[in-house]
């Protein structure tokens, strides 16, 4: 975090910095100093040329010339060009001595300096100097560029905090502060504020460019929020963006997640192909709703348009093998990456290929394949070999692999304890519960968000916070009599047996999604289709309850998990149960 020094101890340090003499060849000394008696002004333009041309150490050599032959103090453009040189030739004890030279010389307010200080510290990765140079700078001689250089530069290291603080203490902004910060949002899994600053953003007279179109749609994709998403598409046609492969990528993206697959096929269809992340996007949408065989329809046409797959493509294919049980089809692609692409299986690839082998029960041949990876496996792959343990009730398994876990989180003791409690082991399953608390491990909350009246509401699990939270809790418990009176169990007699990855929330009935959904009843005419989005994935009581639900309401559910979609209609799941 950014701790505020003094900057007159920095000012002070800077100052005490001496510039050290550096030894040049006499000649060229000769040839400027002859030249200064007639044209001084020539130096700044012979110290500019160089660093134009490429050549900064030799800027940087002929700047230190001139001032070793005391014939002329540097001017403001100079010193800007010699700073650029440092930044260049990444040369940070110029920088501080130019730095120092131009505190003496009273510059050191410019504008035109500060921003290239600002870059030369950002370049070192020095961002608390930085942070200093821009606390100092005057409201007169502000500069936007300087501003948005050390908000790029506080979100490279994915500080969002300090560059949200810089970006509020901008007396004046640009489109590239404004398409930093909703960019930053969206990288730091903050899309509900990305679409609000969109928002203010136009309030404020602001004319979004492709950029901020792509990150809004980034924004709208990560919450499921449709109606702001089409709306973002609209503005967008409306502004004559022209759609380039970064936005029609992102437009594919944001309405496969937003529950439109078919819409996403309409863009795809009309986008230019020409670049493979348009068809990533196109075959990761197609693999979260469970398409399988769409998937290899569009991989079999990437040849037919001389699209070459990548890396990302066969994350996609495999992905969809698992998601719908395609064992053979899985290995033939994961051999065919390698013989016919060349390319070498990645985790996400190994990811996978294990996650479809242990949906499908081959626990034995996927862990095969985690002990023979020439690369170490992550958390993800022993996570997923994990979750599979649970499903066909190996707790032995299960034991090997929480073992070779090396950072367990909540989930991974949830699971271990659900593997345990339906093995009917409960003084293991209490065990773990035990060593979790003792080890204090911080639950990972499960959040979901649902889209009504032009608004993004959030849930937290166990949420009580919300204004309506009294009318929600009635329509879950109202809900909870009705669906019990058709049969409906819930898992509550299984406490031990947490099955969500939320760990437990002291009532199944509080789980993020069922609050979201409860709300959108409350805030939504009858029959009309109900889309919730959820940052974990949904439990199996929440996948029942559902099903239920969606046949009392006679509506269509749409819950996207973390991991796919789940479309409920009729009592029944998109998902057939598999997941
Ligand atoms: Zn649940
Ligand atoms: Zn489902």
């Amino acid at each position: 975090m950014y701790v505020r020094h003094s900057s007159r101890s920095f000012r002070y340090f800077i100052y005490q910095t001496t510039t050290k003499p550096l030894n040049c060849s006499t000649k060229c000394l000769r040839e400027i100093s002859s030249l200064s008696q007639t044209q001084p002004f020539l130096f700044s333009s012979i110290i500019r040329a160089s660093t134009e041309k490429g050549s900064p150490q030799k800027a940087l050599l002929d700047y230190k010339t001139i001032l070793l032959s005391g014939l002329l103090q540097p001017n403001l453009r100079t010193l800007a060009s010699v700073l650029e040189s440092c930044k260049i030739s990444l040369n940070l004890e110029m920088a501080i001595e130019t730095h120092a030279r131009i505190i003496k010389s009273g510059y050191e307010l410019h504008p035109s300096l500060s921003s290239p200080l600002i870059a030369v510290y950002l370049a070192y990765d020095r961002l608390m100097d930085a942070h200093r140079m821009f606390d100092e700078m005057p409201e007169w001689g502000f500069d936007v560029i300087s501003a948005n250089l050390l908000i790029a530069g506080y979100l490279k290291i994915g500080d969002f905090e300090n560059a949200n603080r810089v970006f509020n203490k901008m007396p004046n902004r640009d489109v590239v502060s404004w398409n930093s910060i909703i960019g930053g949002c969206v990288r730091n899994a903050r899309p509900k504020e990305a679409i609000s600053l969109f928002r203010r953003m136009l309030n404020l007279g602001f004319e979004p460019d492709g950029f901020t179109f792509s990150s809004v749609f980034s924004a709208c994709a990560r919450v499921g929020a449709l109606n702001h998403g089409e709306w973002a598409h609209g503005l967008m046609i409306e502004k004559e963006i022209e759609l380039n492969f970064i936005l029609s990528s992102a437009l594919i993206d944001m309405y496969s997640k937003c529950g439109r697959i078919k819409t996403a096929m309409e863009v795809f269809d009309v986008a230019r192909r020409d670049d493979v992340s348009i068809w990533n996007s196109m075959i990761t949408g197609l693999a979260i709703h469970g398409l399988g065989s769409d998937v290899i329809a569009i991989f079999s046409r990437m040849n037919g348009e001389n699209i070459t797959p990548d890396s990302v493509t066969f994350v996609g294919v495999l992905t969809a093998c698992s998601h719908c049980g395609l064992v053979e089809m899985g290995r033939h692609y994961f051999n065919l990456m390698k013989s016919d692409y060349s390319i070498e299986p990645q985790l996400e690839h190994y990811g996978a290929m294990v996650d479809l082998l242990g949906r499908s029960g081959l626990l034995e041949e996927a862990h095969r394949m985690i002990r023979a990876m020439p690369i170490e496996p992550d958390i993800v792959i022993w996570r997923s070999l994990l979750s599979a343990c649970r499903t066909y009730g190996r707790p032995d398994l299960g034991e090997v692999v929480i073992e070779r876990m090396t950072q367990c989180g909540s989930g991974d003791y949830v699971l271990l304890s659900n593997i345990y409690s339906s093995a009917n082991r409960w003084d293991c399953a209490e065990r773990v519960r035990e060593l979790m608390k003792r080890r204090g491990v911080q639950k990972n909350r499960g959040l979901s968000w649902v889209e009504t009246g032009g608004a993004i509401h959030e849930f937290k699990a166990g949420d009580r916070s919300h204004m309506e939270s009294d009318a929600i809790y009635r329509v879950l418990d109202g809900l909870m009599v009705r669906i019990k009176a058709e049969g409906f169990v819930p898992l509550t007699g299984l406490v031990l047996m947490d099955v969500s990855e939320e760990e437990k929330e002291g009532n199944l009935n509080s789980h993020s999604e069922k609050l979201a959904l409860a709300f959108a009843v409350l805030r939504t005419g009858p029959r009309s289709e109900i889309r919730v989005s959820k940052n974990l994935r949904t439990c199996c009581d929440c996948h029942c309850w559902m099903k239920m639900v969606s046949r009392m309401l006679c509506r269509v559910i749409i819950v996207r998990d973390r991991i796919r979609f789940h479309r409920f209609e009729n009592g029944l799941c998109s998902c057939t149960d598999y997941w």
